[in-house]
């Protein structure tokens, strides 16, 4: 009965392993600091989207602007050009200056304008580009993570298939009713279904077994085993498994 319960005592140990290696897939630290990173990228994004709805229609403003003064321009160059042929007769020379002078004003007016604008524009770009530097940044990291997550759940994965080996090998030595009557605790419990007493506390749930229970174990036969009355697993002595 000895070997059964070493037997027993181990294969508690393989599904506690496993239930912590289930656990540790959960909080890989690639993708603990991968699910951090997408955190702050949402952020940066939605900064980004509000930055850009406010550079837009300013833009968009500059862009008319700068064409109308280009318009402006080659406009003045034209006439300038025909004040310096010199065609035309002295009152249309006359008013092809005060054009001359009038376009100025406005392109002045509107290079004023121009000047307001993109001090508005400039700040709002400094902020875009420092967001999408720090984007990269990110973009960068999570890359570098994605591989360290795939090489992390590779190897957790291939310390499950051994725990899951060495589980088959010992449950087929232990009891069949022993080891339903463990399976189903296990179930329960998600980990293990029998663990080893030590020092009056359950080595499954760590809780201290009342010295009642203590004593009701002490009396058991050999081959009897005690159960936790917290979490229902079964209780080894060390006397059963040495
Ligand atoms: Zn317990």
């Amino acid at each position: 009965m000895s070997e059964g319960f070493v037997a027993l005592r181990a294969l508690a140990e393989t599904d506690e392993e496993r239930s912590r290696l289930d656990q540790a897939r959960h909080s890989l630290p690639a993708k603990v600091e991968g699910d951090e990173l997408m955190a702050q990228a949402q952020g940066l994004m939605a900064a980004k989207a509000m930055l850009d709805d406010e550079r837009a229609p300013l833009a968009e403003i500059l862009g008319a602007l700068e064409t109308e003064i280009e318009g402006l321009r080659s406009r003045r160059e034209q006439i300038i050009a025909r004040l310096s042929a010199s065609v035309g007769a002295g009152k249309e020379l006359e008013a092809m200056d005060a054009e001359v002078t009038h376009l100025s004003e406005a392109i002045d007016d509107r290079e004023t304008t121009e000047l307001e604008l993109l001090e508005q524009i400039a700040p709002l770009e400094d902020r875009l580009g420092r967001i999408e530097a720090e984007l990269h940044t990110l973009r960068v990291r999570h890359q570098v993570l994605e591989g360290e997550f795939k090489t992390q759940s590779a190897e957790l994965e291939a310390a499950r298939a051994l725990v899951l080996a060495r589980r088959s090998e010992l449950a087929a030595v232990i009891e069949p009713t022993l080891l339903l009557r463990y399976e189903r605790i296990a179930a329960r419990t998600g980990a293990s279904g029998a663990c080893l007493v030590n020092a009056g506390h359950c080595g499954g749930c760590h809780i201290e077994l009342a010295s009642g229970e203590v004593d009701a174990l002490r009396h058991l036969p050999l081959d009897e085993l005690g159960t936790c009355e917290q979490c229902g697993r079964l209780l080894l002595r060390t006397e059963q498994v040495n």
